[in-house]
């Protein structure tokens, strides 16, 4: 059978069986509690094998930890909320050929069934099904009762109850704000809503006012401060231009197009672009009369459509100016260390060219320098009308650039010559749907203050409380928190629930899903009419507030289902651990910590988050835009479920990004077949003669290596901790199997029991196929191996490990060497200088110093330093033991020259003690012998 074949029957039968005995369905009982979860997913598209990495780090979790005696909820629930939802409805309600083709061909849906995706609900359904069907076949170890989705009834009651918490907290607040918007969805977007997932970033531009009879030049930029020296207007002469009445304001067609969804726009009438050249108007600070000048570096869709030109400063609007004008008037502002008076035509001259991509770097770094260590000249006073001189002299020349800047625009704004207007600084982001993003001012919208400083500070401190896997994603999560602006937190469409205080507003898809966790608790057990679920009953079940006996009359429940809701709260919170991939460590992750700080307090704050870097495919993340979405249910199909889940686990480190390829899973597929097969073969084997050395030492290394494997889960460092399961183990029982003429089935039985253990939490269908060769009962819910289990020999470990040692050493000569021995020579060194070498293994282990060494031997630093650079080379395991178990070189590898011959497939094997007088020579290898680290010639 093929392999992916096996694995798929075998993951079949497992998932059934343990369905039908409900193994995974958690109630409250005696045992210690764990509740872990993974973030939800949006139902808008099938599984792809970076949720599988996700999902399948939290089942080993859980897995383990219920192997581990502990009693395990492990829930799952659906997102339906939103615009992600949406945005793929409207795509194919307007036909979009990328993602139905995506739909037909690489999902494999039937194209009637297409068609019902309009409605974003037919489309969430679905997925939640599709979702559920694989979530079941990777073999997540979840309790299925407690399944939900977003839109739920009672789901919306909670969702209703916590909103009104934050609005009463001063949480919520209202007011006027620059978001990213869609134009064509008339909706605003987030990092969720675009292609590539790029979140659109607003910039504020600020607006200087140049008047000039009837008309008004709202030059846009962002370094007012050069204000002084603009002694020029800019426009696009090719460009259309629109006067918009009351204002008088004058906007290239572009950019009113973009600046109608900030402000209200009445156009009056067009203006070609260059019927506007050789116009006079006011710079707003110096009083003078500059002229307006044509130029084809200003960007018509920037913007307002036109700028102050300050030639000094800007070397775009020297070159323009020089191209137009020939002879440019310069009047220098700021002065710079490395730079002369006029950094503007300087820079051109310095660059040598006159292609603005090619002068981009240039510009860019004068920009930087100037900000950073610009001052303003003290002649800039000069350039002032007699009444500003006080101010300018007190609060702007000789100055900063940031403080002038500052200075500047307040300066301006007393004037009424100032405004601002936004642009997508990282743009140009395009919406899914194909639309290019704009920013637009929204009144009165609704955002959580996450912002406030009190909530922020709580927060921040809070996070100290919680542990964070890895290390460092808890420095980014801190950093996203420091810098956490309010967010919006409703939308005007898509499915979801409703702001209490306001039907027409739907939550948003990161604000419903801040506490969600809380409703895994009781979620099976609500079966009330949802209106009944007053804020009551929530203030009872999640805060403990409350008389059960009144809530009971509103609700209609009994006072024991109530009491046994809160039991059950109180029970499973707080979160143990809380999975997600690494982009959640910008929103969702802080967003979690803030809501329950706020509705639950310190208490039941998340103890562990847990992240884990993506997925990539082809060298490439995984995303819409590369079109390199890699279905899970593909990669079962062509791989099986157990190889597909190992391979995604022990390929990287947790944080880092994994690449699924065909060779890791294939080297995963092959291990666990070979296990798979050795299991069956010692099944069959016969009992004979009692324990001798290599049973010694087989059970005692295994003990050695479930005490590895188990403090390795527990720090989360899950790719060594298999990497050793499924490699290490087959290493040791396959050296065991050739040390011996007669393998002995009990130990091995015994040991592979002990493997299937902790092989179970990654690739449990296959454990359970393996396990039951053996033994009747499942499992994924036996004790996970502790080492206490087997019995440790000391001798027999130091005696065979330097064995295994000795044979990776020839192997490594024999590997530069580029020849396969047919005979060896051996030297091994006296057992005085194996002494030394304990003595400082010893001491290095008591941490002390080399001087200190050098009195506890005897012997030279000098001596003691090649000794100890040696000892960075031995094996963990040989080093931990031999400190304790001495051990004679020579008598171990004489008592085990077959082993060795066999292993190393050598006819001979000659074997020295380097101080015995009449041992011949060879090759000068004689005295080469040191402790551990014999002479070897290979002949
Ligand atoms: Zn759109």
């Amino acid at each position: 059978m093929e392999s992916s074949a096996f694995f798929n029957e075998v993951a079949r039968k497992w998932q059934e069986k343990w369905e039908n005995a409900r193994i995974f369905e958690a109630n409250p009982n005696s045992a210690e509690k764990y509740f872990i979860t993974v973030a939800f997913p949006y139902t808008n598209s099938p599984l792809h094998i970076g949720h599988g990495r996700t999902y399948v780090t939290a089942d080993i979790v859980a897995r383990y930890q219920r192997m581990q005696g502990r009693n395990v909820l492990f829930p799952f629930a659906f997102q339906f909320t939103g615009t992600p939802i949406l945005s793929i409805s409207e795509s194919i309600k307007r036909g979009d050929k990328d993602i139905i083709n995506d739909f037909i061909n690489l999902y494999r849906i039937d194209p009637e069934r297409i068609k019902e995706f309009q409605d974003p609900l037919k489309l969430a359904e679905y997925f939640r099904d599709d979702m559920k069907k694989m979530a079941k076949a990777l073999g997540l170890s979840v309790d299925w009762r407690r399944e939900f989705t977003t839109i739920d009834p009672r789901f919306e009651q909670l969702i209703k109850w916590q909103f009104r918490k934050l609005k009463d907290k001063g949480f919520i607040v209202t007011s006027t704000d620059a978001v990213g918007f869609c134009p064509n969805d008339n909706f605003p977007v987030g990092m969720h809503d675009t292609k590539g997932d790029v979140e659109p970033e607003i910039q504020e531009m600020d607006v200087v006012e140049f008047e000039g009879g009837d008309l008004v030049f709202p030059t846009a930029t962002t370094r007012p401060e050069t204000v002084f020296g603009a002694n020029y207007v800019l426009i696009n002469p090719e460009a259309t231009y629109v006067v918009i009445r009351g204002s008088h304001w004058i906007l290239s067609k572009d950019a009113f197009q973009k600046l109608q969804y900030q402000r209200e726009l009445v156009p009056e009438r067009e203006i070609a672009g260059k019927n506007l050249v050789g116009l006079k108007v006011r710079n707003p600070i110096t009083g003078k009369d500059v002229q307006v000048v044509g130029s084809k570096y200003v960007d018509s869709k920037l913007g307002t459509g036109s700028v102050m030109g300050v030639p000094a400063h800007e070397p775009l609007h020297y070159l323009g100016l020089s191209e137009s004008l020939g002879e440019v008037e310069v009047i220098p502002v700021i002065n710079t260390e490395g730079y002369g008076d006029f950094p503007g035509p300087e820079v051109l001259t310095l660059a040598g060219t006159k292609n603005p991509a090619e002068l981009k770097d240039y510009i860019d770094s004068l920009y930087r320098e100037e900000y950073y260590k610009g001052i303003m000249r003290e002649d800039i006073v000069d350039l002032v009308p007699d009444y500003m001189r006080s101010t300018v002299k007190e609060r702007i020349s000789g100055k900063r650039v940031p403080e002038a800047r500052k200075a500047t625009v307040e300066l301006l704004r007393s004037l009424g010559k100032h405004d601002v207007v936004y642009e997508i600084s990282n743009g140009p982001v395009y919406c899914r749907c194909g639309a290019e993003i704009v920013v637009k001012v929204i009144r009165d919208q609704w955002y959580v203050a996450y912002d406030n400083p009190l909530w922020k500070s709580w927060t921040m401190k809070a996070l100290d409380r919680v542990e964070v896997v890895p290390e460092e994603a808890k420095k980014d999560m801190a950093k996203a928190i420091f810098s956490m602006k309010r967010r919006a937190c409703s939308r005007s469409r898509g499915l979801g629930v409703r702001l209490p205080w306001d039907e027409t507003q739907i939550v948003d898809s990161l604000s419903d899903s801040t506490i969600y966790t809380a409703f895994y608790t009781i979620s099976h057990k609500l079966k009330v009419d949802p209106e009944k679920l007053s804020d009551q009953f929530w203030d009872y079940v999640m805060l403990g507030q409350g008389d059960p006996t009144e809530i009971s009359k509103v609700t209609g429940m009994s006072v024991d289902e109530l009491k046994s809701l809160r039991e059950e709260f109180n029970y499973w919170y707080p979160l143990d651990s809380r999975h997600s991939g690494r982009d959640l460590v910008q929103n969702h992750l802080p967003y979690l910590l803030y809501n329950h700080l706020a509705i639950f307090g310190e208490n039941f704050l998340p103890r562990r988050i847990v992240v884990n870097g993506f997925v990539r495919v082809g060298g490439k993340k995984m995303s819409k835009s590369f079109r390199n979405i890699y279905p899970l249910y593909r990669a079962i199909e062509e791989y099986g479920v157990d190889p597909v889940r190992l391979s995604l686990t022990v390929s990287s480190e947790l944080a880092e990004d994994t690449d699924f390829d065909v060779n890791s899973v294939k080297a995963v597929t092959d291990q666990l077949r070979r296990m798979y097969d050795l299991a069956v073969n010692v099944s069959k084997l016969k009992e004979n003669e009692s324990m001798e050395l290599p049973e010694k030492w087989l059970l005692s290394i295994v003990h050695y290596k479930v005490d590895e494997v188990s403090r390795l889960m527990n720090s989360m460092d899950l790719r060594k901790a298999f990497n050793i399961i499924l490699y290490e183990f087959y290493e040791i029982l396959r050296d065991y199997l050739s040390m011996v003429n007669n393998p002995k089935p009990s130990v091995l039985t015994k040991v592979i029991n002990i493997w299937v253990r902790l092989l179970a939490p990654g690739a449990p269908h296959i454990a359970e196929e393996i396990w039951h060769i053996f033994n009747e009962d499942f499992v994924s819910v036996k004790k996970f191996p502790s080492p206490e289990e087997l019995v440790v020999d000391g001798q027999a470990v130091v005696q065979l490990e330097y064995i295994r040692y000795l044979i990776d050493q020839v192997r490594e000569i024999s590997s530069l060497a580029n020849k396969q021995p047919e005979k060896l020579v051996i030297y091994v060194s006296n057992t005085d200088e194996l002494g030394v070498l304990r003595t400082v293994l010893r001491g290095l282990k008591e941490r002390k110093n080399i001087r200190e060494l050098s009195s506890m031997t005897g012997q030279r630093e000098e001596y003691l330093r090649s000794i100890i650079e040696r000892i960075q080379y031995l094996p963990q395991v040989l080093k931990d033991f031999i400190i304790i178990y001495p051990i004679d070189e020579f008598k171990t590898i004489t008592e085990n020259l077959n082993f060795l011959m066999r292993r190393l497939d050598v006819d001979e094997i000659q074997v020295y003690r380097s101080d015995e007088v009449t041992a011949p020579d060879i090759k000068g290898k004689k005295f080469n012998a040191l402790p551990l680290m014999p002479g070897i010639v290979i002949i």
